[in-house]
């Protein structure tokens, strides 16, 4: 079998395992970085490996959108395309098309939508996004989801049963996960009786994998550890487990701790374009006066190329003078600071201190007295 998980060491609810891919395993818990356009913004493959980054994620919507997935499949799939040999993950498009694209009718059968670059018009269903995650050719695959805000009950009740629906239409669509490995997404946002249907219709699809959907979309902190706290004991210990979208330092830190496996989040690119550095103690702009004639490393207790080389009196410089540099640098040292974040945690499941790590992480890093 090409997909399997092993888990190697539980500590409380968290786990440390390894997630064998066609492209190769990878260790877990595991931090995403996101390549929104089979490209991870600004940083080269080459980084990424540097970094210890082993799995990317890439948008469906706007793959299909731009250069077309049958395009990318024609030139030997993503992996091939964006010259990484590593494991690729596609999120199923559901999100973008409700985020992002003007939606111009829902039903039953999936969306139809314009598009968000020239507003010509497009179809998703179920059997469509499985066919272009085919094209595309990532290791793990989504099911075809409807995504909604995570405290609106009447819309999340609908939001549930289209999931399940389009989750049957999914695996029948996509029945064998040795090639690409299909993943079931739990929604029913903060409610834990919608989140206990959602999870134990999709395991009667018996999916390698389950994510939880519909969280770091506008609910508070305490919401979502509630959320994760009654989610993901009724999801199977031997199964991976992928929180979507979530990638705050104490977001991972508490996620890990109650059992999740997999992370994406586009959050450490993004803040490093508008000048953002994450560090043990918090986040800080580099733009700040402050920074100017500061010799120091953005992070000093960071390994990576920007706070090895740099300092962030240059950093800022770059920053105000809108140099590329300077986002890539940020890019750089944020993914790495995540990466090290969850290795560490892996590294304290297996040594048994996990608890102590997270403690010690969070009151610095939330600046807790
Ligand atoms: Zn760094």
């Amino acid at each position: 079998m090409s997909f399997y998980f092993d888990v190697i060491k539980t500590q409380g609810n968290a786990r440390a395992g390894v997630l064998h891919t066609l492209h190769g395993a990878i260790e877990t818990p595991v931090f995403a970085p996101v390549g929104t356009q089979a490209t991870v913004k600004t940083v080269p493959p080459r980084d990424l490996e540097d970094m210890g980054a082993r799995l990317v994620l890439a948008n469906t919507y706007h793959l299909h959108l731009r250069p077309g997935d049958e395009l990318v499949r024609d030139l030997g799939g993503l992996h091939r395309f964006m010259a990484w040999p590593h494991p690729v993950l596609t999120d199923s498009g559901g999100f973008q098309v409700f985020s992002l694209a003007q939606i111009s009718r829902i039903d039953d059968d999936g969306v139809t939508f314009r598009s968000h670059i020239d507003g010509s018009l497009h179809r998703l269903t179920p059997e469509s996004s499985m066919q272009i995650q085919e094209n595309l050719g990532a290791d793990i695959i989504m099911c075809f989801d409807q995504c909604a805000n995570p405290t609106d009950r009447a819309i999340l009740e609908t939001s549930v049963a289209r999931t399940n629906a389009w989750a049957v239409r999914c695996r029948e669509a996509h029945p064998d996960d040795t090639q690409q490995a299909l993943f079931g997404i739990v929604q029913g946002g903060i409610y834990e009786d919608l989140r206990g249907q959602s999870a134990a219709f999709l395991q009667t699809l018996d999916f390698p994998g389950y994510a939880i959907g519909g969280l770091a979309v506008g609910e508070t902190k305490e919401q979502m550890c509630r959320t994760l706290d009654f989610t993901l004991p009724i999801l199977p210990d031997d199964k991976p487990r992928y929180l979507m979208g979530v990638g705050e330092p104490d977001d991972l830190a508490q996620a890990i701790l109650r059992g999740v496996d997999i992370f994406d989040c586009v959050m450490p690119t993004r803040v490093a374009r508008h000048g953002a550095a994450l560090t043990p103690d918090g986040r800080i702009n580099m733009r700040n006066l402050q920074h100017a004639r500061d010799e120091n490393p953005v992070d000093e207790t960071c390994d990576c190329y920007c706070c090895r080389r740099f300092t962030r009196a240059y950093i800022r410089h770059l920053l105000k003078a809108e140099e590329i540099l300077g986002y890539y640098l940020l890019s750089v040292h944020n993914i790495r600071f995540l990466i090290k974040h969850v290795q560490a945690m892996r590294a304290a499941i297996v040594g048994g201190d996990l608890s102590e790590y997270v403690n010690a992480f969070l009151q610095r890093y939330l600046q807790l007295a």
